[in-house]
């Protein structure tokens, strides 16, 4: 079989990836093992703003603009809705919430996306402090049913392995890759924190950051907005909702813990003043990075092996540009942003495996 691409891994990276090939009319296979979850126990929100600091998230307006267009086509190509939109309202614990909400409002990147006016009406369910504050333009993706559709829509078109990708098996010449029964102009692995098994690309510093969540039932929650408090809580439908997460960064496991449980519980009766059934929790490696950008381009000797990674926390807002700018650099030659691109980490490369 010859095709023009392999990507390993569909998750946001691979996925965004492999849209971006069929629009721009390559042939490709995906090979995934299931072996990372974090696009599928995601929330899948899309936010500019960072609620603990009132800061922007870094380029932001970019990231929005693409994600529209972007997701939409993706429903297009489906046929079904996976992107809905609503306010979040951030809990103010204190008056000196309510300051620094005022003072980002002032800020030229964020007074589109913030609501000056406190809000003091209370939200039933929600334990009240001192009013909330309202972004506007967030929302959420149904990350894990059109990751779902995605797949079963490329295995109608012989175009899903679901298969680990064995390193060992790779031979890279040098305009061609050779795979098993497969030849392929080029490689894109986007395989989450599973990049770490990557002997091309593991010296790149992903750290990864262990994420748990819930899903609870609360019938007395009422909610249509998503509340930032101590956790995310958010709306599924049928009075279930979205409660998370935590951030780990030496539990490298998958799965849940009774650690990760007690502390959701004890952060979400901080919050809540309804009565709830936990319904399941999950866990999920975030595939992140010291310096919290992604993870792009061309290895460093082996030019037709390419990597997608570092989505970090926030692959539904980033993995739209990301696709689109990585594509350009891969196809067109169209340099990179330093800040996306691997090669600022091109001294960490080892220079005794310059062989592999
Ligand atoms: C609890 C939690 C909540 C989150 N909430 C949000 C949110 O609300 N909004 C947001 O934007 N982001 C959120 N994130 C972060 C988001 O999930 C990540 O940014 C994003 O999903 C990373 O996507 P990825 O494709 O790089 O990695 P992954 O989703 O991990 O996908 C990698 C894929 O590669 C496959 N793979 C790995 N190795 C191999 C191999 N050798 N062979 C074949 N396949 C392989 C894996 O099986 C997997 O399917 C959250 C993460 C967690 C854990």
């Amino acid at each position: 079989m010859q095709v023009d691409y392999i990507i390993v891994g569909f998750g946001l990276a691979g996925m965004a990836m492999a849209k971006e090939l069929e629009d721009k009319g390559h042939s490709f296979v995906v090979l995934d093992n299931a072996s990372q979850v974090s696009s599928r126990v995601a929330a899948g929100v899309f936010n500019p703003v960072i609620l603990k600091r009132f800061t922007p998230v870094w380029n932001a307006d970019e990231q929005l603009e693409n994600l529209v267009p972007f997701y939409k086509e993706i429903s297009q190509r489906l046929k079904k809705e996976y992107v809905m939109y609503f306010e979040t309202l951030k809990v103010f614990k204190s008056i000196e919430d309510q300051n620094n909400w005022f003072m980002a409002c002032d800020n030229p990147l964020l007074e589109k996306y913030m609501n000056p006016k406190i809000l003091k009406n209370k939200v039933h369910g929600v334990q009240y402090f001192e009013g909330f504050g309202e972004v506007k333009g967030t929302g959420r993706v149904l990350v894990k049913k059109m990751l779902e559709d995605y797949t079963t829509y490329l295995k109608s078109k012989h175009q899903f392995l679901s298969d680990s990708f064995e390193y060992e098996a790779l031979e890279v010449g040098e305009n061609h890759v050779t795979y098993k029964n497969m030849q392929a102009k080029k490689v894109v692995f986007a395989e989450g924190y599973g990049l770490k098994e990557n002997p091309y690309f593991n010296y790149l510093p992903l750290t990864g950051t262990k994420g748990e969540m819930l899903f609870i039932k609360a019938p007395d929650l009422k909610l249509s907005e998503q509340i930032k408090s101590a956790l995310f809580v958010l709306p599924m439908g049928e009075d279930v909702y979205w409660v998370g997460a935590t951030f780990n960064w030496t539990d490298k496991t998958l799965g849940a813990t009774s650690k990760g449980r007690k502390e959701l519980l004890e952060k979400l009766n901080s919050m809540l003043t309804v009565p709830y059934q936990v319904l399941e929790q999950f866990g999920g490696i975030r595939p992140t990075v010291k310096d919290r950008r992604p993870l792009l381009g061309k290895h460093p000797i082996h030019k037709n092996l390419i990597v997608f990674n570092g989505l970090g926390t926030r692959g539904v807002m980033i993995a739209p540009t990301a696709a689109k700018k990585l594509y350009q650099h891969v196809e067109n030659n169209q340099p990179l942003e330093k800040e996306l691109s691997i090669e600022r980490f091109t001294a960490l490369y080892p220079q005794d495996v310059s062989h592999i």
